[in-house]
């Protein structure tokens, strides 16, 4: 069977992030899977048309790979899977990467104090550490609509996007108006013959401030890298002051209510349409989105906004409770993701037996500092359970945990710790203090429901603060938080 020290789970920005740091630490024993053919994770599965992030690139990149070529202030997804391609290729580490893998089943070996990974080529590794990089976001969430496997015609997520399907002149309905939906509708309205879209909650979005940088910009961002840190930096700033009014007082966020009101006015002429579309609860509760041309797209006379719910879906048509069929040719479900019961976590072991998924179903997902969990050993998961973001980027997040991982790493060797899991009442402390914070949250008291929430209403996704602190908090592994085995006692049981 073959060993490794460090076997990382997903090849986005989190798996290239954790392979370049173990590498710059001469940990060169690893080997990266990715279950898809390249490097990109979610930004090469969410190849749809219009697919952009809504943080600013010169953010929304490695801290330690800044790319003076960002082309506008927000990227489009090939600009951004072009760059993560070339930071791993760069970096040379490319040769320890398995594409078309996927990790099938994890487990603890108690005696050798390793984990057993089986792989979908049917091979099996053994690994010192299981570091999981396998995204919040990376598994569709399909909509369970009465009828749906019967629909005659092309049905797609929006991650899985089937670019052979010629949309020209077509008749489409997308379902849901998120972040996803909100992007793909006004290049569908460019295209389709006639674009229904099911809004079941209306988002807040704002204006896209998006612009093109100059040649003299990138030329001064190349040549004077000070300055491209500083304006990252200012950049960085500029959005850690959402923090206050998501995490502490909602009212702070008038501002950008106003905005997002502002840009309904402007976008949409129908008073009816502007009323279907403006949102009922606080900004902030769910992710605030930004475009300036989803609202002139529902405008437009090849677009009807359906807010009847769903009833079914017959062969060739949308039908709502309301009676109405709509029929249609393509069927887009832009309905997001599972984020609170990670699929991986039915696949991962623990000591004793239980899998992650045991551990969590009453808890809901938890872990301590958002990376390590009690019964887990040696496992790091990089955006584990309360690291997301709802208002900066989340590469910030990944290279903060992927320091902690390194830090943890290098104790051990330097400790002869042969495995490493955090103390049960530390973890629950951790969660404890993380929840209260959660309470006066726009995320939990806004008035929404969202993706960001568990089934018992718990918010297990968001970090509650600052990313500053997050970043603090993990800046150091503390072995006095964890219960250790020395390599020695592993040596005397393999013995
Ligand atoms: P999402 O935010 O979860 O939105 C899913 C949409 O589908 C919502 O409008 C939801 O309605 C609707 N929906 C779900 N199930 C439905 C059903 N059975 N019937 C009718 N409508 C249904 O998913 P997403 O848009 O893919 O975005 C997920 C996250 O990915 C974002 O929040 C963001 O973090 C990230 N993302 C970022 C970007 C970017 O950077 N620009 C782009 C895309 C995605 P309800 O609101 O009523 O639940």
């Amino acid at each position: 069977m073959n060993h490794v020290d460090h076997l990382v789970i997903g090849a986005g920005f989190a798996g290239v992030c954790a392979a370049i740091k173990l590498s710059e630490d001469g940990e060169d024993n690893f080997l990266v899977i990715e279950k898809d053919s390249g490097v990109g994770g979610t930004w090469r599965a969410n190849d749809y048309p219009g697919a952009a992030c809504d943080v600013p690139s010169h953010l929304y990149s490695f801290s330690f790979a800044p790319n003076p070529d960002w082309s506008m202030a927000f990227s489009q997804q090939p600009e951004i899977q072009a760059y993560i391609e070339r930071v791993a290729a760069e970096a040379d580490i490319l040769d320890r990467f398995r594409f078309g893998v996927a990790a099938q089943h994890a487990h603890w070996d108690e005696e050798a104090l390793h984990w057993v990974v089986d792989l979908s080529d049917g091979t099996t590794v053994t690994a010192t550490t299981l570091i999981s990089g396998s995204g919040g976001l990376s598994e569709p969430k399909l909509p369970d609509i009465d009828g749906i496997d019967t629909f005659a015609g092309e049905v797609f997520h929006s991650a899985r996007w089937n670019h052979d399907v010629d949309l020209g002149g077509k008749r489409v309905a997308v379902i849901g108006t998120g972040a996803s939906a909100i992007q793909i509708i006004p290049e569908l309205q460019k295209v389709a013959g006639h674009v229904d879209v099911y809004q079941r909650t209306a988002p807040w979005v704002i204006p896209r401030n998006d612009r093109r940088y100059t040649g003299l910009e990138k030329f001064v961002f190349r040549h004077v890298p000070l300055l491209q840190r500083l304006s990252r930096t200012a950049i960085y700033w500029g959005r850690e002051l959402y923090v206050p009014a998501f995490t502490r007082n909602p009212k702070l966020a008038w501002p950008a209510l106003q905005l997002a009101k502002a840009n309904i006015a402007r976008g949409i002429k129908d008073p009816a349409l502007r009323a279907k579309v403006t949102p009922d609860f606080a900004i902030g509760c769910k992710r605030i989105l930004i475009s300036n041309t989803y609202y002139p797209a529902l405008g437009s006379a090849n677009v009807e906004v359906v807010t009847d719910p769903i009833a079914k879906v017959t062969g060739d048509a949308v039908v709502t409770a309301d009676g109405v069929e709509r029929p249609i040719d393509v069927l887009v479900v832009a309905t997001g993701f599972h984020t609170t019961e990670q699929p991986i976590a039915e696949h991962i072991v623990g000591r004793g037996g239980a899998t992650l998924a045991d551990t969590w179903r009453t808890s809901g997902q938890c872990a301590y500092k958002g990376t390590t969990v009690a019964g887990f050993p040696n496992l790091f998961q990089i955006v584990g359970p309360n690291t997301g973001l709802g208002h900066s980027s989340m590469v910030f997040m990944i290279e903060s945990q992927v320091a902690y991982v390194r830090d943890a790493i290098r104790t051990m060797r330097r400790r002869g710790y042969a495995a490493i899991e955090p103390h049960r009442d530390v973890q629950v402390a951790w969660n404890e203090d993380l929840q209260e914070k959660m309470g006066p949250t726009v995320w939990n008291t806004g008035g929404c429901a969202s993706w960001y929430l568990d089934e018992h209403g718990r918010n297990t996704t968001l970090w509650p603060g600052a990313t500053f602190t997050f970043r603090r908090l993990l800046s150091r592994f503390d072995p006095e938080n964890y219960a250790v085995v020395p390599a020695h006692e592993k040596e005397e049981a393999i013995a």
